[in-house]
C-alpha cells in the first residue's frame, strides 16, 4: 500500500499531500476511545517499518502529479513520531519540497524524547493533541502505553512551544462524560495558559469511534469553549455544526457572545437564526464587529475587544 494519500483540501491547512508512516496497520502508543481506527493495544515501538526510500520515491511521484500543494502532512495509522527514521525523512523532504510547508500531526506522547523534540523543531507546522490534563482522565480517554505520563507531556509541549519557530496548533477532542467535566476543563485551562501556540482547535467525535462513546453537540462544544479563559486562541472544529439549532440573539447578545469567544463564519451560521445573522451583518457594516485572522481561520470579534487589548 502506498504511504502517500491525497491531495485533500482543508480550510485550516490548505491543500495537503499526506504521508502515512504506518500504512499497513495501526501502530500507536495510545488506544484512544474515539480513534477512527479499530481498537488495538498501545505499543511502545513500531514493528512494521516502511523504508524511507520507498516513501521518498512515492512522494516525488505524487509531487510531480500534484504540483499545487500547500503542505506535506506527516501522519500515520497511529503515531508518526514512533517512526524510527523520522529525522532523516524530514531532512530528505526538506531537500525536495521547495516552498511547500511540512506539517506533522502528533499525539504528543514522544515529545519528551530529545530526538523527537529536535526533529519536530524542523517542521514548518506542528499539531499536537492534548485531550486531558489529569492522569485519571488521560488514562481513560487516550489509554496510553505503560510509562506515558500526562504531566511529562504537558511539560514537553510547554517547553516546545517556547522554542519552536513555526506554527504550533493544539487539538483537544472532547468525549461526552469523559473529559468534559468542569474540573477537567479547569485543569486543561491551567495546562494551556503557559503554552504559546497559534491556535487551539477543539472538536468532538464525528466519525465512528473505536469504542462505544459519544461526542458532544455543537452547542455543548460552544458552551464548553466559553469556560476557557478568552485569551486562549480557541477555535471550534466540528462537523456537528450542521446539526446545531440556531437561536435568536439581540445586538447586545451578539456583541457579548463574540467578546467572550470570537467565532468563525461556520460558528455564526450554526448558532444564529436568520434575523440574528442580519443583525450580525449590520454590526459588521457599522464596524462594531471586525475580522481577525488566526492561522488561516477568520474570526469575528467586537472592535471594543481589540481596542481594550491594545490599550493594555
Ligand atoms: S493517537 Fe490517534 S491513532 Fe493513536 S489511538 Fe489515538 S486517535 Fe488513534
Amino acid at each position: 500500500m502506498s504511504s502517500i494519500f491525497g491531495p485533500v483540501h482543508s480550510r485550516r491547512f490548505g491543500t495537503s499531500l499526506g504521508i502515512d508512516l504506518s500504512s499497513s496497520n495501526k501502530q500507536c502508543n495510545f488506544d484512544c476511545l474515539y480513534c477512527e481506527l479499530a481498537p488495538a493495544p498501545a505499543l511502545a515501538h513500531q514493528h512494521t517499518i516502511t523504508p524511507v526510500e520507498t516513501i521518498l520515491t512515492d512522494l516525488k511521484e505524487a509531487l510531480a502529479k500534484h504540483p499545487a500543494i500547500d503542505v506535506i502532512t506527516i501522519t500515520a495509522n497511529g503515531e508518526p513520531t514512533m517512526y524510527p527514521y523520522l529525522d532523516y525523512l524530514v531532512d530528505e523532504i526538506d531537500k525536495i519540497k521547495g516552498d511547500i510547508q511540512t506539517l506533522i500531526l502528533s499525539n504528543s506522547a514522544c515529545l519528551n524524547e530529545p530526538d523527537v523534540f529536535t526533529t519536530l523543531l524542523k517542521f514548518d507546522q506542528v499539531k499536537l493533541s492534548l485531550d486531558a490534563a489529569t492522569p485519571e482522565t488521560f488514562k481513560k480517554i487516550d489509554r496510553p502505553a505503560e510509562g506515558i505520563e500526562i504531566s511529562i507531556i504537558i511539560e514537553s509541549i510547554t517547553r516546545f512551544s517556547h522554542v519552536f519557530e513555526g506554527k504550533l496548533f493544539l487539538e483537544i477532542l472532547f468525549v461526552k462524560g469523559v473529559n468534559d467535566s468542569l474540573s477537567e476543563i479547569a485543569a486543561l485551562e491551567r495546562a494551556l495558559l503557559p503554552i504559546s501556540c497559534d491556535r487551539i482547535d477543539i472538536g468532538t467525535i464525528d466519525r465512528p469511534p473505536a469504542y462505544a462513546v459519544e461526542g458532544l453537540s455543537f452547542e455543548e462544544l460552544y458552551l464548553l469553549s466559553c469556560r476557557f479563559d478568552p485569551v486562549l486562541p480557541i477555535h471550534i472544529v466540528s462537523r456537528t455544526h450542521a446539526n446545531a439549532t440556531p437561536s435568536r440573539y439581540t445586538d447586545e447578545e451578539i456583541l457579548t457572545t463574540l467578546d467572550k469567544r470570537p467565532l468563525s463564519m461556520d460558528d455564526i451560521e450554526a448558532l444564529f437564526d436568520f434575523d440574528s445573522k442580519q443583525r450580525f451583518k449590520n454590526l459588521l457594516e457599522k464596524e462594531k464587529i471586525v475580522q481577525i485572522e488566526r492561522s488561516n481561520v477568520i474570526f469575528f470579534t467586537p472592535i471594543e475587544n481589540i481596542n481594550r487589548k491594545r490599550s493594555k
